[in-house]
């Protein structure tokens, strides 16, 4: 059979960086209370103003991080959401974007590169799924990306990993000083996990990409 190239969409990428990030921030920004209320009812209240931190922060290096290579902006906006978003999320949140920059140094594949980083958040975290934390959120969007799911469709899904969380009971975390109580309520760190997955998907299925 005679293989035929398939027309690849035209992509800019640091238009495409750009777009991602103002999407990101703009979801966090109309959720920030509802995330707060989330992290009230299981932790301490924080999490949507910790998250807008770390999403202000990322917005004000639009420019800088949409001139680098995709590795490198990874790499450096981890950097950032370490030290902007803080808390237990901080971390977490920052190791996968690190491990994200160093993961496609040596792959382009981003089934890959995803596995690699949520291990890494995994290692970080001393934490495996279902054990109510974002992690129960990152690790079927990698299954999913390992299985080729078109994004748009996994975009459509990711709330309802978020929502799996509820019926969990918090091992990680301050949830987890809760112990029974905690169940019933979905984990905030799933839930602005689940959005930012589903912003993401929708704006590079937009941008063409499958
Ligand atoms: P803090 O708990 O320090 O106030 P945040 O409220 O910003 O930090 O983030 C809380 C979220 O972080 C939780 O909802 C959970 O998803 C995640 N989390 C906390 N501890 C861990 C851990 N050990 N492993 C994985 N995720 C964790
Ligand atoms: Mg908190």
């Amino acid at each position: 059979m005679i293989a035929v190239d398939e027309p690849r969409p035209v992509i800019d990428q640091a238009a495409l960086i750009g777009r991602v990030i103002a999407a990101c921030r703009d979801a966090i920004v109309e959720r920030e209370a509802d995330l707060c209320d989330l992290d009230r009812a299981i932790g301490d209240g924080d999490h949507g103003t910790n998250m807008r931190r770390g999403l202000d922060a990322l917005a004000g290096e639009t420019r800088q991080l949409a001139a680098m290579s995709l590795a490198d902006a990874m790499t450096a906006a981890g950097t950032t959401l370490v030290m902007s978003i803080g808390g237990a999320a901080g971390p977490l949140y920052g190791t996968l974007l690190l491990e994200l920059g160093s993961a496609l140094r040596h792959t382009s594949s981003w089934p890959d590169a995803l596995s690699q980083a949520v291990a890494a958040v995994a290692r970080r975290g001393k934490s495996s799924a279902g054990e109510k934390t974002l992690l129960d959120v990152l690790y079927p969007v990698r299954d999913e990306m390992i299985s080729h799911t078109p994004l748009r469709l996994l975009a459509q899904q990711v709330q309802g990993f978020a929502e799996m969380t509820i019926d969990m009971k918090a091992m990680r975390g301050r949830a987890s000083f809760l112990g029974e109580r905690s169940i019933g309520h979905m984990d905030p760190g799933a839930a602005s996990c689940a959005l930012l997955a589903a912003v993401i998907c929708r704006e590079l299925a937009e941008a063409g990409i499958e």
